[in-house]
């Protein structure tokens, strides 16, 4: 099939259409049309034209074009690695820290990442847009607890969302007076930035709470003029925003491409808040690397870029135990405190270039 036999502005969601694009192998479509009936494919236009059809270890394809290697599931690989049911009161919330929770509006995304750990959740036919009934009850779950401060909507996507809906749904939210904060998590500025029209920006903000946008990016090439423009727009429209981006083999497990997102992100006025170390989502070993691994980078990066650059790393503890962070340490402790200082009792602690230092305890 010839390469114009489809429309660039299309969407791709089928193994044959990543194979007429140049993005995926004739020889690998049997494997992939088995991978995509199990999960989700989507590429949209502008993660497409990233893509270097002539690079086999292509940042961007490893994100989006599924691997045969999607089919080998890892016995502590878990459907839900994060444990969202473990903490599910009720469909569409999870409240899993005292001050805040997740409200997964819907299950669709603009793109679906071959790393994602709800994959077994999001995606056509994986999962239903809240019923009325189901969105009023989650809504009157965040007004009856008073503790809730923080309400982060996610998915899916929201803001795969129409503009009126979300407008609709912030509102909704904003009116329960203790909820100050509404946090978005979003891969849409990256994947799709067409979204990102005014009505959006627009749908953004609510009187009564304070939106933040959390953007999901992983390598500074999605960074694009049209990805930085969305940004800019809803940054310029008042609305910070921070970034969350994964650790993951064979995209950004390096430190210049770590180095590089970093820098492209704080240049877009984003502060990196999160760099999340891979979950134990089915089919996804090929993209984790070790904590080990997590950790040197880290120590790394601290070396060469400044605090403003700097994300924590963080794991989620398998079974819906929250985010630890994960990243190296820097201090060790005194053997024990009271003794007369010397450089066994001091703290040790390591610079950026990896010298040791000592540190006297408090008398
Ligand atoms: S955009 Fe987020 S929820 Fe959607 S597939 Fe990617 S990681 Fe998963």
């Amino acid at each position: 099939m010839s390469k114009m036999n489809f429309n660039s502005n299309t969407t791709l969601r089928e193994p044959t259409e990543l194979v007429a694009r140049g993005l995926a192998a004739v020889a690998d479509l049997p494997d992939l049309e088995k991978v995509a009936a199990r999960y989700a494919v989507a590429v949209t236009p502008d993660m497409a034209a990233l893509i270097d059809p002539d690079d086999p270890d292509d940042p961007i394809a490893r994100q989006f074009i599924p691997s045969v290697q999607e089919l080998v599931r890892e016995p502590s690989e878990d459907p839900d690695p994060i444990g969202d049911h473990a903490h599910s009161p009720v469909a569409g919330i999870v409240h899993r820290y005292p001050d805040r929770v997740l409200f997964k509006l819907v299950h669709v995304c603009a793109v679906y990442c071959r790393f994602c750990f709800r994959r077994e959740m999001v995606g056509p036919g994986k999962g239903t847009a809240l019923s009325q009934g189901a969105y009023d009850n989650a809504l009157a779950y965040i007004r009856a607890h008073s503790e809730i401060w923080e309400v982060i909507l996610t998915g899916g996507d929201p803001l795969m969302l129409s503009p009126r809906r979300l407008a609709e749904i912030m509102a909704d939210i904003a009116t329960i007076d203790h909820v100050r904060i509404i946090r978005i998590h979003t891969r849409v500025p990256v994947a799709d930035p067409a979204r990102i029209s005014a009505e959006m920006i627009a749908a953004l903000k609510v009187g009564g709470a304070t939106t933040w946008v959390a953007l999901h990016a992983n390598h500074a090439r999605e960074l694009t003029d049209r990805a930085r423009a969305a940004c800019a727009g809803i940054i310029d429209a008042g609305i910070p925003m921070v970034s969350q981006s994964v650790l993951l083999r064979g995209v950004n497990d390096n430190a210049a491409a770590l180095e590089a997102l970093m820098r492209a992100l704080v240049e877009c006025r984003i502060k990196p808040y999160y760099l999340h170390h891979g979950d134990l989502a089915p089919g996804t070993s090929h993209l984790r690397t070790t904590l080990e691994q997590g950790q040197e980078l880290m120590r790394v990066l601290r070396g060469r870029v400044s605090g403003l650059c700097q994300p924590d790393y963080v794991l989620d503890i398998p079974g819906g135990h929250g985010k630890a962070p994960v990243g190296p340490t820097y201090l060790s402790h005194p053997n024990s405190a009271g003794r007369e200082l010397s450089s066994e009792t001091r703290y040790r602690i390591v610079d950026y270039c990896g010298d040791v230092h000592f540190y006297p305890p408090k008398p």
